[in-house]
């Protein structure tokens, strides 16, 4: 507290004239010393006081201006002087401290903010109370929401109760269904803004789905080879049993075995390659392709299912110099491709094959080139279309089949698209034909 500046200096004036003045009087009293001569003396001695409390209350008071960094004049008095440096010293570091927790405060939110997974930090009374950027964009205004699940909630009280890091691994059904493996870990004591736990959230969903994907992919493999396994095992037992002395049972039989060899050997193909592509999908391709000559090429190999089919073939190929890939691959595409409009388009009908140097809408603005396989067969209906790409996904699983199909061809032609940094669309109707398209960049 301030007092005024009077009060301060009568104050200062006090200590220094109190001994003084005492030894006076009590001189004058004992009759030791004159009285005028005293009183003259006291007097001076006020003075001298008053004058000394003024410099000292002046010094104090610079001394005090000083370390509130108001100005910088020095106190005359040594000691004060000392009194100036030490303090300055320890002032300068108190803030180098300070600013050096500045900045570790602001690396560690700056670290947070940065965390690849979500971060939600919650307070005791479960509300949130700070979230670092990968919770904001994966989780926004649901972050809360996910805070209320109950297997998290339990996981929060049980993190505080025990001291103990607790995980759960919770579900959403909606807005879209999300698998969520949280990780919550118990602050004591709590940060200052009252935060008492932190909850790292990591979105589990594409894994489990890779996990599902795999394991289908596995048991859809190992069942499309039994199937034509079993039926040559069957053949085998008649053809040592029952057909042992028919003829021309032996001669039909064995002309269904020879199919169902064909067919398990079609699909090992397919699943090869497509593991092979696989592997090589994050290499860029090598090479050129020079559509002008290999697309006349591809067409005569399938010459003899053209005419089975009486289908007319509509070639739209431009002159265009090479694009960059590997010509087998996009060979595999165009195999892939023309098979299937055989194979689903319609008898008698029209198979249009055609390329196009296009840029922009609906392929990207840098220059491409789209190649484009269509047929006027029955068509695939719209729900289907999304999934088509998917191993051994089938509108018709009997009839495919039937034909020989399977299930891996557009897979494989997705997996190469991908590898030549292309993009594939398929735009079908039911009862409008099909077109499957094919950008490639140039
Ligand atoms: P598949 O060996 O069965 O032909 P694909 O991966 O090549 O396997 O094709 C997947 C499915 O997509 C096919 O089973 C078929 O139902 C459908 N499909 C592919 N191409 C066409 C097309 N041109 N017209 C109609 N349906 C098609």
């Amino acid at each position: 507290m301030s007092q005024p500046p009077a009060r301060g200096v009568l104050r200062w004036a006090l200590l220094v004239l109190a001994i003084p003045v005492t030894a006076q009087l009590i001189l004058v009293a004992a009759g030791a010393a004159d009285l005028a001569a005293s009183l003259c003396c006291i007097a001076v001695e006020i003075l001298a006081g008053l004058g000394l409390g003024l410099f000292f209350r002046r010094d104090v008071e610079r001394l005090g201006r000083l370390l509130g960094g108001e100005a910088l004049e020095t106190p005359r008095l040594a000691a004060l002087q000392r009194v100036a440096i030490a303090a300055s010293q320890r002032i300068a570091e108190a803030q180098g401290e300070e600013a050096r927790f500045g900045r570790l405060l602001g690396a560690e939110a700056a670290i947070i903010d940065r965390l690849p997974e979500a971060l939600v930090m919650v307070r005791a009374d479960g509300s949130i109370e700070r979230t670092n950027r990968a919770a904001r964009q994966g989780y926004g205004e649901n972050s809360a929401a996910v805070l209320r699940h109950p297997l998290l909630r339990g996981a929060i009280d049980r993190a505080r109760a025990t001291g103990e890091v607790q995980t759960a691994d919770l579900f959403f059904a909606a807005p879209m269904p999300r698998e969520i493996h949280a990780m919550v870990t118990p602050m004591a004591p709590a940060d200052p803004g009252g935060g008492v736990a932190s909850v790292l959230l990591v979105d589990r969903t594409r894994e489990r789905a890779v996990e599902r994907m795999r394991a289908d992919f596995v048991a859809n493999a190992s069942h499309e080879l039994r199937t034509p396994l079993a039926s040559l095992i069957g053949f085998i037992e008649t053809l040592q049993g029952p057909a042992r002395d028919d003829p021309p049972a032996q001669e039909r039989f064995l002309e269904i075995m020879a199919r169902e060899a064909a067919r398990m050997n079609r699909l090992i193909d397919d699943l090869l390659s497509l593991s092979r592509i696989e592997l090589s999908e994050h290499q860029a391709p090598q090479g050129r392709i020079d559509l002008r000559e290999l697309i006349p090429r591809i067409l005569a190999g399938f010459e003899p299912r053209i005419a089975a089919r009486g289908i007319r073939i509509e070639l739209t190929l431009p002159d265009l110099s090479p694009v960059p890939g590997d010509a087998d691959q996009m060979s595999q595409v165009l195999s892939n491709l023309l098979d299937n409009a055989l194979k689903y388009g319609r008898e008698g009908g029209t198979v249009g094959l055609s390329v196009e140097q296009v840029s922009g809408a609906p392929w990207p603005r840098r220059p491409g080139v789209a190649i484009v396989v269509s047929d006027d067969g029955a068509g695939i209906a719209r729900v289907h279309l999304a999934r088509l790409t998917e191993r051994f996904y089938r509108v018709d699983k009997g009839r495919s089949r039937a034909i020989g199909g399977t299930g891996l061809g557009l897979a494989i032609v997705k997996h190469i698209v991908n590898r030549h940094r292309g993009q594939l669309l398929i735009a079908s109707e039911e009862g409008q034909g099909s077109r499957f398209s094919v950008w490639l960049p140039q």
